[in-house]
């Protein structure tokens, strides 16, 4: 029941205050036909949209079932719409890119009813009108009688207490015109209808109350009704407020975007531009940090962090001292700047600082957790090794033809303790891991190759089968005693005690001679045979300044061994950087049988005993120095303590594990010497890496900004968009929407361009990143540079959206601010 007092409307124009309505008071029945009659301007419209709550009055109060509504807020009076009122406009106002029947059924959605029912109810409502025939139809399919009478199903479909109907005929014929009010008489028999009209005939004909108004006031009423304040009806349970689900705001925005297809392509296709430049930034970004990972995993164990002592004051004091006592001059030895050249070269190889890590330390590292790293620790051994070599060599004289070599075997590669370390880089290609000291590998590269230089620097004669064979395969290396060979010389064969107490070589070695001679110019004259100078300085350059000759094998009473190549490993395709740069590699189990062996041998014995005898360097043991005396044991093949140990982390978080482990080291070591560790790959890998990630952030801050002008442009559309549409808000608003619904509407509209533009990005960057994955991935060797993780897939479509969302958000607002009694007016 619906009770107007003193009702006063005043619109505030720029120029002056326009009184629409001066005081209307009016009860309505719960049942009737009213027909509301005045000419143009007198306030009808306003009035009827008073009464659904479309519009605000100024002053007085409307009472609807007995409640006052000066309290009501904008949800209320939503609800009041929705629930309670239907509204029939002269324009009939269908949305016209929905159906006829989802036009219908919109009204039903927003008060938040089952999409079952909906459906049921919103075809009965348009059977009901007589529309069976046209639920598929647009509106823009139908005549103006039929529009109006879907417009009529739309305002029923709710079964509300009141049709307020604002010239429903003014736009159709009268045959159309006649059908229309007796649709009307027909609902007002359960429901109050009240219907504006300029039509005085029809208005008598239909009504069954007429009210005629002129300038804002009601001048006359036919059967008026003073409701009674007792008929107050029980206040109805408090329903679920009205609202737009989701469901329905995500409908009638792909609809509408379905319309304008090339509109929303385009501007998808914008966005998406954005997303691709972001997502690729992002991928390439990726695959950078997994090469850089790679990289780092790689070359953690070619390059491990290795501790030494950090003694290395000992040194240039005793490169400085060997200057000094050269710089007098002698001779004998030469130019001085070659002998501190080479004296101070072979000082500074890590290799040769002999100053041994303590004892203490060692202990320490008991303490590391074994399954994040396996370390190594290296004693400082020489194991002399030799083998017979035929060299290339045009001579006459036997002997040079055939020479035995001899080498310490320093450069040798010991395997890491773990096979699986070795595993990470090579694998085996041909016979079998070597299981005992006497048993070696040999390195080939990618190519499976092994440089000839190399080969004549590692002793592996390259002409030992024949001089013309340029290659070997695996199985020829292996089952040829002269490729696969070596000879393991013992301390007690190569020693041989002389008078006095003194040590010497069991052999003379040749290239001590040919060095000896060939300063002094006599060497042609020395040696027997046609020999001329320049082949001397080619063998020379053959073996290179370290390889001793010597021309009386040794003897094997001594236990020395003969060693074997059994297997040959090869770098696997995808690792950059080997562990080897060595083609042989022995267990470090030949390191321990050369110390075991070397520690029982006379020499060593011989050094321990009375350090005053040597034959390696006299006046270095009368110094009484222990380091020196170290570096003496040590090449003689014996040592107690490493001189270096090797780390191999397995991930770089166990890296970082080490690191934290090594520095508490010289935290809590006391007097014991501290210890340093080098970490040169870390320490690049940490500076690319901060390359790598300032490139990628600006890249995507560049790249952001396109998607920023897409989302502005999406805020221009959505705009747009909010004032094409403002007649489709009006209608959502009188049938109950609220201002929520109408930003929810607009908001999903731009969020689905977001979605649409962010998955269409990721799609289109998936296929770009073929061929820039083979492209990088020949640079790299990285198979699947360009990725996405997961979580910037996500990330993308997700941010993609949300900034559309917001793009469209200050529009929408403006939309649902829009007063829907002006929305509707507008055409
Ligand atoms: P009717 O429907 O009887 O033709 P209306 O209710 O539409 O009349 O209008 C009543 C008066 O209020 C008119 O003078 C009209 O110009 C004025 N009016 C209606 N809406 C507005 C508005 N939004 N702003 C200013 N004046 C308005
Ligand atoms: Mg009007």
């Amino acid at each position: 029941m619906i009770q107007l007092k003193g009702i006063k409307k005043t619109y505030n124009t720029d120029e002056r205050k326009v009184h629409a309505l001066k005081g209307v008071t009016l009860d309505m029945r719960d049942s009737e036909f009213v027909c509301v009659l005045g000419p143009s301007g007198c306030g009808k419209t306003t009035l009827l949209n008073i009464i659904g709550g479309l519009d605000r009055y100024t002053s007085g109060d409307l009472i609807i079932d007995g409640k006052s509504t000066k309290h009501f807020t904008d949800v209320d009076w939503d609800t009041y719409r929705s629930r309670k009122v239907g509204f029939v406009f002269q324009s009939y106002n269908l949305i016209s890119h929905q159906t006829v029947l989802e036009n219908v059924e919109t009204a039903l959605v927003i008060s938040g009813i089952g999409r079952e029912e909906r459906r049921k109810r919103a075809i009965q409502a348009l059977v009901d009108v007589g529309l069976s025939e046209h639920l598929r139809k647009t509106p823009r399919q139908l005549s103006g009688g039929e529009m109006q009478r879907v417009a009529i199903a739309r305002a029923l479909v709710n079964n509300p207490k009141m049709i307020l109907a604002d010239e429903p005929t003014g736009a159709l014929d009268s045959e159309n015109s006649v059908k229309i009010m007796d649709l009307l008489k027909e609902i007002s028999k359960d429901r109050l209808v009240v219907m504006v009209t300029h039509n005085a005939e029809l208005a008598s004909e239909y009504a069954t109350r007429t009210i005629r108004m002129k300038d804002g006031l009601v001048v006359t009423d036919d059967k008026p009704f003073k409701a009674t304040d007792t008929e107050k009806k029980q206040e109805e349970k408090k329903k679920k407020q009205s609202h737009m689900p989701y469901t329905l705001a995500a409908k009638l925005s792909i609809k509408n975007l379905a319309g304008k297809k090339i509109r929303t392509a385009l501007t998808s296709v914008a966005s998406s531009i954005a997303i691709i430049g972001i997502a690729l930034v992002l991928a390439c970004h990726n695959g950078l940090n997994a090469f850089i990972d790679k990289v780092q995993k790689d070359t953690m164990s070619s390059v491990p962090i290795t501790v030494s002592t950090s003694d290395y004051n000992y040194q240039i004091d005793e490169i400085l001292g060997y200057i000094n006592s050269t710089a007098k001059g002698d001779e004998e030895k030469g130019p001085i700047e070659s002998v501190l050249i080479n004296h101070a070269l072979k000082n500074m190889q890590p290799q040769n600082i002999t100053n041994e890590i303590s004892t203490h330390f060692v202990d320490y590292l008991k303490g590391l957790d074994s399954n994040r790293v396996r370390y190594d620790a290296v004693k400082n051994v020489s194991k002399r090794v030799y083998k017979n070599v035929r060299l290339p060599i045009y001579s006459n004289t036997e002997i040079l033809k055939e020479v035995s070599v001899l080498d310490d075997a320093k450069k040798w590669a010991c395997l890491p303790p773990d096979r699986s370390i070795l595993e990470d880089q090579y694998h085996l290609v041909a016979g079998k891991y070597p299981e005992n000291p006497e048993e070696l590998l040999l390195v080939v590269d990618k190519n499976s190759a092994v440089a000839d230089t190399v080969l004549a620097t590692y002793l592996l004669d390259v002409y030992a089968i024949d001089e013309e064979k340029t290659h070997y395969t695996y199985e020829e290396i292996l089952n040829t005693p002269e490729l696969n060979e070596y000879h393991l010389v013992l301390n007690d064969d190569y020693y041989v005690e002389r008078d006095g107490g003194f040590y010497a070589d069991k052999t003379i070695s040749l290239a001590k001679h040919i060095h000896k001679y060939y300063r002094s110019e006599t060497l042609l004259s020395t040696i027997e045979g046609e020999l001329n100078k320049n082949e001397f300085i080619k063998l020379i350059n053959e073996l290179g300044v370290k390889v001793n000759c010597f021309d009386v094998v040794p003897e094997t009473d001594g236990g020395s061994k003969t060693l074997k190549i059994v297997g040959i490993i090869k770098l696997n395709d995808d690792t950059q950087y080997g562990m080897f740069t060595s083609p042989i590699a022995y267990l470090p189990s030949l390191n321990e049988l050369v110390i075991e062996n070397s520690y029982s041998s006379a020499i060593v014995q011989a050094q321990f005993n009375d350090t005053s005898v040597s034959v390696l360097d006299r006046s270095v043991i009368a110094t009484g120095d222990k380091i020196r005396l170290n570096n003496i044991l040590s090449d003689l093949g014996y040592a107690e303590l490493p001189t270096k140990i090797k780390f191999y982390p397995n991930t770089i978080e166990d890296k970082d594990y080490l690191i934290e482990y090594l520095d508490a080291y010289n935290e809590t070591n006391g007097d014991n010497p501290d210890i340093t560790y080098t970490d040169n790959v870390g320490a690049i890998i940490d500076v690319v890496r901060i390359v790598v990630g300032s490139v990628s952030a600006i890249l995507l801050a560049l790249t952001s900004i396109s998607l920023i002008v897409s989302s502005i442009m999406i805020g221009i559309i959505t705009y747009v968009s909010v004032i094409e549409r403002t007649k489709e808000i009006g209608v959502l608003r009188s049938v109950g929407a609220r201002k929520k619904d109408v930003v929810r509407l607009f908001v999903t509209e731009t969020g689905v361009i977001g979605l649409v533009a962010g998955i269409c990005g990721l799609l289109l960057t998936m296929l770009i990143a073929i061929p820039l994955n083979t492209v990088m991935g020949n640079l790299t060797g990285v198979t699947g540079f360009v990725f996405l993780r997961w979580w910037n897939y996500i990330a993308i479509v997700l941010g993609s959206s949300l900034l559309t969302v917001m793009a469209g958000f200050i529009p929408s607002l403006l939309a649902s601010k829009k007063d829907p009694v002006k929305a509707l007016r507008s055409e």
